[in-house]
């Protein structure tokens, strides 16, 4: 995990034998931090075989262009964010505020609702968790417990903003709701410090803050 500093999201580096999955990328400020993680669990950057995006919002999508022109991992995205990705438009806003630029990218894999995708001996679950954005996705490992929330759920309460293109509060706190009810024993956000063994206690308080506030 390289953990968010300022602006950027979280960036999860799964090791998949001799392969590396990468869950987001952050803003493009620290892709060679990527790489020296990489480099560090004894394999070389090209070794980042698939890019998966909890969604298109650029401090977790602004790295991408440059990883796909330096390795030319498989680009995995949500079906309902994959155009945002292709027309190189991603969140608007965001794109703006950051002074970022971003290329249209090609999607190699249009992720769907409830598909399993296998990282290493585990299989995650694509669940499409609406609110953030219209297409944000959660990843699930039953079997282990470890979700991957994007920006749909934080530890201590929180939750991901609203106000952006596509968000929708409703939505928002029935997808919070759902994943209350999921066996979560490890949370890992795409901001803020992933949560060890408790991962179902605060998304159930994040289901409790969301209906409360939003
Ligand atoms: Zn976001």
């Amino acid at each position: 995990m390289i953990l968010s500093s300022g602006f950027d999201g979280n960036i999860y580096v799964l090791k998949d034998g001799d392969n590396v999955v990468l869950i987001d990328t952050g803003t493009g400020l620290f892709v060679s931090d990527i790489y020296r993680l990489v480099e560090s669990l004894g394999l070389r950057k090209d070794s980042i075989r698939k890019v998966i995006l909890t969604h298109v919002h650029i401090d977790h999508s602004g790295g991408l262009p440059k990883i796909v022109k330096d390795i030319s991992p498989k680009v995995c995205v949500y079906e309902g964010e994959a155009q945002y990705i292709e027309s190189g438009k991603g969140s608007v806003i965001l794109s703006t505020m950051m002074g970022v630029s971003f290329p249209p990218t090609k999607v190699d894999v249009r992720l769907k609702d409830g598909e399993i995708m296998e990282i290493g001996k585990r299989e995650f679950k694509v669940m499409n968790t609406p609110g953030h954005t219209a297409g944000s996705i959660c990843l699930f490992d039953e079997e282990n417990g470890i979700l991957f929330s994007g920006d749909t759920v934080f530890p201590d309460g929180a939750f991901g903003r609203v106000d952006f293109p596509t968000g929708d509060p409703d939505a928002l706190v029935r997808s919070i709701k759902m994943l209350s009810h999921l066996d979560v024993k490890h949370l890992f956000p795409g901001h803020m410090n992933a949560v060890l063994n408790e991962g179902k206690k605060h998304i159930e308080l994040a289901a409790r803050c969301a209906e409360m506030f939003l």
